[in-house]
This record gives C-alpha cells, sequence and structure tokens, in this order.
C-alpha cells in the first residue's frame, strides 16, 4: 500500500467509489468519468505502478485480473464483448500510477480511452 496513492486510498475506502467487485488480491469500481455506458477499472490490492513495473512473481495476479475481466464485464451487462486498456507509463497515458485494466462497453464505445 502507498499512502498518497488514490487508487490505494480508494481499496481502503478512504476515498469513496463504487465497487463492482472484491477480494484478497483484486478491487474493482466504476471509472468516475466513464467514456461508455459501462466503464470499470480492475486493480490489484497491491501498489503495483504499471506494467513496467510487473515482474514474474505477479504473473499469477496478472493472470487472475485478466481473467476476472470477462467475469465482471458480463456481470456489468456486457453480453457482447467489451474492451480492455491498459495505459503504462507517462508515455503510454497513463495518469494514475496504480495499474488498472480499464474494461469498457456498452452503447458506442470510442476509438480509444482517451
Ligand atoms: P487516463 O485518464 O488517460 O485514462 P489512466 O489510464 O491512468 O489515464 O486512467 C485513470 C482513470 O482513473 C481515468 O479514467 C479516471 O477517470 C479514473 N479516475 C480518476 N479518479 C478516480 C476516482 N476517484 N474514482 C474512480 N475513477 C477515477
Amino acid at each position: 500500500m502507498s499512502d498518497n496513492c488514490l487508487f490505494c486510498r480508494i481499496v481502503r475506502g478512504e476515498i469513496p467509489s463504487r465497487k463492482v467487485y472484491e477480494d484478497d488480491e483484486v478491487f474493482a469500481f466504476h471509472d468516475i468519468n466513464p467514456v461508455a455506458p459501462v466503464h470499470f477499472m480492475l486493480i490489484p490490492k497491491q501498489h503495483l505502478v504499471s506494467l513496467l513495473d510487473a515482474e514474474e512473481r505477479h504473473a499469477a495476479l496478472l493472470g487472475r485480473m485478466l481473467l476476472l475481466a470477462p467475469r465482471l464485464a458480463r456481470d456489468q451487462g456486457l453480453q457482447d464483448g467489451f474492451r480492455t486498456v491498459i495505459n503504462s507509463g507517462k508515455g503510454g497515458g497513463q495518469e494514475v500510477f496504480h495499474l488498472h485494466i480499464h474494461v469498457i462497453g456498452g452503447g458506442n464505445i470510442p476509438p480509444m480511452v482517451k
């Protein structure tokens, strides 16, 4: 956990969020600024900055997150499919430096997240 990280604070409940899912390792919540009718984020509870910082020891966690994406997307009503986006580092358009998988769908989804 990182004291000042926005998403760590959301995991700790210090900042309110609209929770989609939670287990011991993973948290999911709706994006505050959705780009489509359904837009939520899947994050590890542990403070991992981005894919640029991921190591072999994170393999199972990252795999679990990817496998959760379709399950949660279906739970949110996305029966036809969804888009996943992972922005990594400043050069990848990342703005919150706690790894997150955007899950987006429903209606006309834009070509890119931003
Ligand atoms: P980008 O903003 O370019 O998509 P990121 O991939 O870092 O960059 O995404 C950060 C996401 O976090 C944004 O979609 C933003 O709307 C969302 N966000 C920021 N603050 C909150 C918050 N308090 N609750 C939920 N989502 C948030």
